[in-house]
């Protein structure tokens, strides 16, 4: 039993070097949350900096794709506008009177030119008012057709203001085209017929042909009105189709002159798509899929990624093991202190600790204006104990005093300590000398009690009480206490005598 008490004391001893370790712990700490921080704020430049980076790269692709969509209309537009200066100078050479007076080929000489005999071109035709082929660039005596059904010679009887009117993409001498159409009015303002001639698709074909795309790539030539009228690649199902026609797909994903991203109203790839900001009857939109674009990018990420997890991983791990390290070393930090602080046998703080204890409980009085008791306990008769039941029973002895004093002296601030040989000391701050003595009698009388043989383990205890002022320091103290103590002694041993005040007067 008395063992396992010893080490309730010892136990104790760890518990208050507790807050001793704090310093490391926080340092440990502060390592573990710098880490965290520096991890976080590498990660945020990291990810801040690859965002800059990704559009940096969609930019770069809407300014090319921009170009290309503006190249790419200026060239259609060109020829387009090259082919109705033909049609032009047949609608207006043809209501001249005189056309009628000369022979068909010198009619022929007049109203076509060589642009509209260009390749992909197709030849340029005149119906009257009924919609029947009258002049054809192709032939002197052109076999009857009628073209009275179609769109676009309704339109221009309808109108004499749409100028040049752009079909929807159809069939034409076995080729498709787009057809071009002029009204041919007459002075009097009336519906002559009209102008018709065509571009083939491949004249797109071939356009396109001519540039080097990445696969996924798409260019879409549509009219005004969002009829699709040639795309690449190819798809012969959507051409003639319109954009409104198109579910899921919004009029406001192809604003002029903007761009959009995401999935297309052909296929399901998500794309970047830049329409042309041009006011011709058509508009270009070229299309590049966004996993394209953000091809290298998405490398980069993969390669700065996985060096920041190698970071982060080397960052962590260091820290961990840093801070592990510095929990051993404050443990055996702590336990060094402990050892070097405790008293072996008894498990209270040695001599050393209580002269620092006392010293800083001194100050803290004197600052605070409160007193500071101090009981100086001594065994009795303790040679006699030795010598008659050896000196290993008196170290038993020695801590069953021991326990008595942990067991009563229980306050955070108190500090029991063995003070030297079979003399203890106990600081006991904030107590006046009749609340001391009331410790010391409590003591007392539990040393009494656990004695086997009271008149041999007997403790005397001199107390002391003194309020810090003046030239007093805590060396006055202890003599109070001392000389209480002898006169403990001198009475007859076995209780606890207090210093009186006049004494300490006398002492100062
Ligand atoms: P008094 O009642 O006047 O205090 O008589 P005393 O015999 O206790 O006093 P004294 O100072 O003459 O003797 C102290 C004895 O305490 C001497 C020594 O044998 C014993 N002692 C000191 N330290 C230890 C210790 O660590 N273990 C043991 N067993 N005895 C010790
Ligand atoms: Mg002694
Ligand atoms: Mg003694």
């Amino acid at each position: 039993m008395l063992f396992g008490r010893q080490s309730d004391v010892a136990g104790r001893g760890w518990f208050r070097t507790d807050s001793g370790r704090r310093p490391w712990r926080l340092s440990a700490k502060l390592l573990i949350a710098s880490s965290i921080a520096t991890v976080i704020g590498f990660s945020a430049i990291c990810i801040s900096v690859m965002l800059d980076m990704r559009r940096g790269e969609e930019e770069l692709a809407r300014q090319t794709l921009e170009n290309l969509a503006t190249g790419i209309d200026s060239e259609i537009a060109r020829n387009i506008e090259l082919y109705d200066l033909s049609l032009r100078n047949v609608a207006s050479n043809l209501v001249m009177p005189e056309i009628n007076k000369v022979s068909k080929e010198i009619r022929h000489l007049i109203l076509f030119d060589h642009a509209a005999t260009a390749k992909h071109f197709g030849a340029i035709q005149v119906f009257d008012a009924k919609g029947r082929l009258t002049i054809d660039a192709a032939s002197l005596d052109p076999a009857p057709e009628d073209r009275s059904d179609e769109e676009y010679f309704q339109v221009h009887r309808a109108s004499r203001d749409v100028g040049l009117y752009m079909s929807r993409p159809m069939l034409r001498r076995g080729a498709y085209s787009i057809v071009f159409s002029r009204r041919v009015t007459g002075t009097d303002g009336g519906f002559l017929g009209v102008v018709v001639g065509s571009i083939r698709f491949s004249y797109f074909h071939d356009l396109f042909g001519r540039l080097t795309l990445d696969p996924g790539d798409t260019i879409t030539v549509l009219r005004r009105d969002r009829t699709i009228i040639m795309r690449t690649p190819f798809d012969l199902d959507i051409i003639g189709k319109s954009l409104a026609e198109r579910r899921n797909w919004s009029a406001d994903n192809l604003k002029q002159g903007s761009a959009y991203s995401g999935v297309g109203p052909v296929d399901q790839t998500a794309r970047l798509y830049v329409r042309s900001g041009s006011t011709n009857l058509f508009f270009v939109v070229v299309g590049k899929p966004v996993a394209t674009i953000l091809k290298l990018w998405h490398r980069e990420v993969l390669r700065i990624g996985a060096i920041m997890l190698v970071l982060i991983v080397f960052v962590v791990g260091t820290t961990l093991f840093l801070a592990r390290e510095i929990g051993r070393r404050a443990k055996a930090e702590d336990r060094l202190e402990e050892l070097a602080t405790t008293d072996s046998l008894t498990g209270l703080k040695n001599r050393r600790k209580f002269d620092l204890e006392i010293d800083a409980e001194w100050r803290r009085a004197a600052r605070n204006k409160t007193p500071v008791a101090l009981l100086m306990i001594d065994a009795d008769h303790f040679k006699a104990y030795n010598d008659t039941y050896g000196h290993q029973a008196g170290d038993q002895i020695l801590v069953g005093i021991a326990i008595c004093i942990s067991d009563t002296v229980r306050r955070a601030g108190d500090c029991p300590a063995r003070f030297g040989g079979e003399e203890f000391a106990v600081l006991l701050p904030g107590l006046s000398a009749i609340e001391a003595v009331t410790v010391a009698e409590t003591i007392r009388l539990k040393v009494e009690q656990w004695a086997e043989d009271p008149g041999v383990t007997t403790i005397s205890t001199g107390v002391a009480s003194i309020t810090p002022a003046g030239s007093l320091d805590w060396s006055d103290l202890i003599e109070a206490a001392d000389k209480a103590l002898y006169a403990a002694k001198a009475n007859g041993r076995n209780q606890s005598v207090v210093a009186a005040i006049p004494q300490l007067a006398l002492v100062a």
